[in-house]
């Protein structure tokens, strides 16, 4: 079993850490919230008095943090000092393409093996062990980083070189932002137009209009499944969250020039439920937007 950095240990972090802990590996643990720290020593983290400390001798380097710019910060100051040649470094944070790439390549130009590998799942998948990793980088970053991904997923993909792993996520984010918007506004048409909504859903899920949005997250509390919907949209993938990665997503589409008149939308409508101050909602809520 190895000795391995955690740096971030929040809503998401918190639950990985613990799971790498349950797992055998000897985690060295550090966060700037105190109470954060406090929860992942209690799951079995050994507490690090700084992100430097944590990184001296550990063989791999786990961060999950808000954005591009703590993962830049944190391998500047803390990692690229401290970390013997041939430590691997696994950013399992959602961040730009360009910022991952450069990260990759500052660590590869230190003797550093580095790798992003961000999650599809939330809260309870990173609690669970089941979220599912995509994973950007050499063969070599990846088959190192496959054993220690596979104890907080289900699922661990190689999805290319450097970057890889954050396109594939934004891209997914991006066609399921716009599919839950698609989806909202179909069953808002459907109530309008005087169907039962259940009844819709039972035609939908078995005809051509069906996707995971409405089959497995129908957005309307009683029907489909039990989703957010069903708990007053509270839990699951806050608003705010796919917000920031639809962002991302316009981001890089303009990095590369391409046309995304869907993603694009979806963007704007997230903008607009996020500023009416509807963010920490699950983002299914926006159905509430498209049925008045
Ligand atoms: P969070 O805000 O709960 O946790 C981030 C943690 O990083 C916090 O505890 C914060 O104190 C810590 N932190 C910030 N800067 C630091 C630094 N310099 N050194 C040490 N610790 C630092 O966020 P989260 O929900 O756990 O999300 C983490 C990442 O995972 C984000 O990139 C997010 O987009 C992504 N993500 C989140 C979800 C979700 O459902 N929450 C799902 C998929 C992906």
């Amino acid at each position: 079993m190895a000795r391995i950095a955690f740096i971030g240990l929040g809503n998401m972090g918190g639950g990985m850490a613990a799971n790498l802990a349950k797992a055998g590996h000897d985690v060295r643990a550090f966060d700037l919230s105190e109470e954060s720290l406090t929860r992942a020593v209690e799951a079995g983290c050994t507490r690090a008095a700084s992100a430097a400390e944590a990184v001296t001798g550990a063989e791999a380097v786990v961060t999950m943090l808000p954005a591009g710019k703590h993962v830049a910060g944190v391998y500047e100051a803390d990692v690229f000092p401290n970390a013997a040649p041939g430590t691997l470094l696994l950013d399992c944070s959602t961040i730009d393409v360009a910022t991952a790439r450069a990260n990759i390549e500052a660590a590869t130009a230190k003797g550093l093996v580095a790798v992003d590998a961000p999650v599809s799942g939330g809260i309870a998948a990173a609690n669970a062990g089941t979220l599912t990793f995509m994973v950007g980088g050499t063969d070599e970053g990846f088959a190192r980083a496959e054993p220690i991904l596979a104890k907080m997923g289900k699922a661990v993909i190689h999805a290319g070189d450097a970057g890889a792993g954050q396109g594939a996520k934004i891209c997914n984010n991006m066609l399921l932002g716009a599919s839950m918007i698609a989806t909202c506004e179909t069953l808002a048409l459907a109530q309008k137009l005087g169907l039962d909504p259940q009844k819709f859903f039972d035609i939908a899920s078995v005809s051509s209009g069906q996707c995971w949005s409405l089959t497995s997250y129908a957005p309307l509390p009683g029907v489909g499944p039990t989703t957010p919907a069903d708990n007053d949209y509270k839990g699951g993938f806050a608003a705010a969250l796919m917000l920031k990665d639809l962002r991302l997503a316009m981001e890089a589409a303009a990095s590369v020039k391409a046309e995304v008149p869907m993603g694009s939308k979806a963007r704007e409508l997230y903008e607009a439920f996020v500023a009416a101050d509807e963010g920490g909602h699950d983002f299914s809520a926006i159905i509430k937007t498209l049925q008045n």
